[in-house]
């Protein structure tokens, strides 16, 4: 069964708890605090994979939980972070958080999306010694991983789109000019899921042709199979429009062709614009007049005219060579870019008049505020862009305000919830 659509939840590993542990040895009494920290939790990583070209494994696995870091351990062993999981995906899935439906990755190449990032590991009692409490009995537990459900939503690859009605030689088509081996049958809907062909035009080039299921009248308004299938259209640079020119099937092909660009225009605007081009198939069946009356309907709405016969192949090497100069006048096929998460989103994550409070203690500077907790268990002190977000939290919040007016020096120590780091200006 070819499914392109799931939804499932994804949860990256906790961070494992830090130690509580004290130093012991022969004749010696009491050792110093050594209780090593916990270990970063495991990423969920998704990676585009060319073995599969269906989602359905999704639909009978639904959630998807990283492993948790280890625990910290005594004489400061820190405990060892997970390994990621990582989740294949046919190539050109699409994922969306499904609370917001904002974009969080296209898995259309072979770099690995890291989607859920794990919790950092707590800090074990060793962190927390101080001149005047040297004896912590406390240590930190890790911080959760990133949660999200998810949408994955398959739009494939290709270069060029067949489309038309049911029935109209699409599938034959890609069969003589591609090693594609799809179903091919005198009844409508003989193709259920999309195949995808290599056309080689030449030596050096070639394009992925993809035959998408047959369109039918209503398929824009979600009546009937098509409309399941016209998100494979979005991505492709040209789209090649294939009528039945002998309407063998009772059918005129001037009306086929304005029915099934009024379906593009319903699900999208911008499909309709996309570059395209008409194959009249059949031509083995028609009368010259039925070609001539339906060559002159198209051309004179601008738009290339081919006369092919895909059965007895016919005319298909012209229609090659016409999809590859085209090719090479249109934009490389669509990769989506990650949609960042909204600014009002983001402006509450990150405090602007949520409540703290700072007191100091052996010279340092704890913060207490329970709506961080879910910040700074992503917060990744290795990483550049994830510390400047952090400050904006620390400055968005006025934590660094109440800080200076605390009388805070440069090098003192601040601590937010286990997370210590040097106060700078
Ligand atoms: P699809 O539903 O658009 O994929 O159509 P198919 O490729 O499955 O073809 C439907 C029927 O039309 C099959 O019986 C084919 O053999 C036949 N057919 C396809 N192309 C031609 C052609 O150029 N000439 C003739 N006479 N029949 C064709
Ligand atoms: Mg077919």
């Amino acid at each position: 069964m070819f499914v392109d659509k799931a939804k499932i939840k994804i949860k990256a590993g906790d961070g494992g708890d830090g130690a509580v542990s004290f130093h012991r040895e022969k004749y010696v009494a009491a050792g110093g605090p050594d209780g090593g920290d916990g270990g970063r939790g495991g990423d969920i990583i998704f990676q585009a994979d060319d073995n599969f070209s269906t989602l359905i494994d999704f639909r009978y696995k639904r959630k998807y939980v990283a492993e948790k870091g280890q625990n910290g351990s005594s004489r400061n062993c820190t405990g060892k972070s997970a390994e990621p999981l990582i989740i294949k995906v046919p190539r050109g899935t699409l994922i969306r958080e499904a609370n917001t439906g904002r974009i969080m990755a296209d898995m259309s190449t072979d770099e690995p999306k890291i989607l859920a990032k794990g919790g950092m590991g707590g800090k074990g009692n060793s962190n927390f010694a101080t001149p005047t409490r040297q004896i912590p009995r406390f240590a930190k537990p890790g911080y959760q991983g990133e949660e999200f459900e998810v949408t994955l939503e398959l739009k494939l690859l290709a270069d060029v789109g067949l489309v038309g009605f049911p029935n109209v030689g699409k599938s034959t088509l890609i069969s003589v000019v591609s090693a594609a081996k799809p179903k091919i049958a005198n009844y409508h809907f003989t193709t259920l899921t999309p195949v995808l062909g290599v056309v080689k035009a030449d030596e050096e080039k070639s394009f992925v042709m993809a035959d998408i299921p047959g369109l039918i009248e209503g398929a824009g308004d979600g009546i009937g199979l098509g409309h399941e299938f016209l998100r494979h259209v979005e991505r492709c640079r040209l789209i090649v429009h294939v009528v039945d020119v002998s309407g063998i099937e009772g059918r005129d092909p001037k009306d086929d062709f304005r029915i099934i660009n009024q379906e593009l225009a319903k699900f999208d605007e911008q499909l309709a614009k996309r570059p395209q081009i008409v194959a009249a198939n059949k031509s083995d069946m028609a009368t010259e007049e039925q070609i001539a009356d339906f060559r002159s309907f198209i051309e004179k709405q601008g738009i290339p005219f081919f006369c092919i016969s895909a059965a007895t192949t016919q005319g298909t090497k012209e229609l090659v060579k016409k999809i590859t100069e085209i090719l090479d006048t249109l934009p490389p096929i669509k990769e989506y870019e990650p949609e960042p998460i909204p600014q009002a989103e983001l402006d509450d994550m990150a405090g602007a008049g949520k409540k703290f409070e700072i007191t100091i203690e052996d010279g340092i500077y704890y913060i207490d505020a329970s709506w961080i907790q879910p910040i700074m268990r992503t917060v990744d002190p290795d990483d550049y862009s994830s510390l400047q977000y952090f400050q904006r939290v620390l400055i968005n919040s006025g934590m660094i305000a109440k800080l200076e007016e605390m009388g805070i020096q440069e090098g003192d120590t601040v601590d937010i919830d286990g997370f210590e780091f040097d106060f700078v200006y």
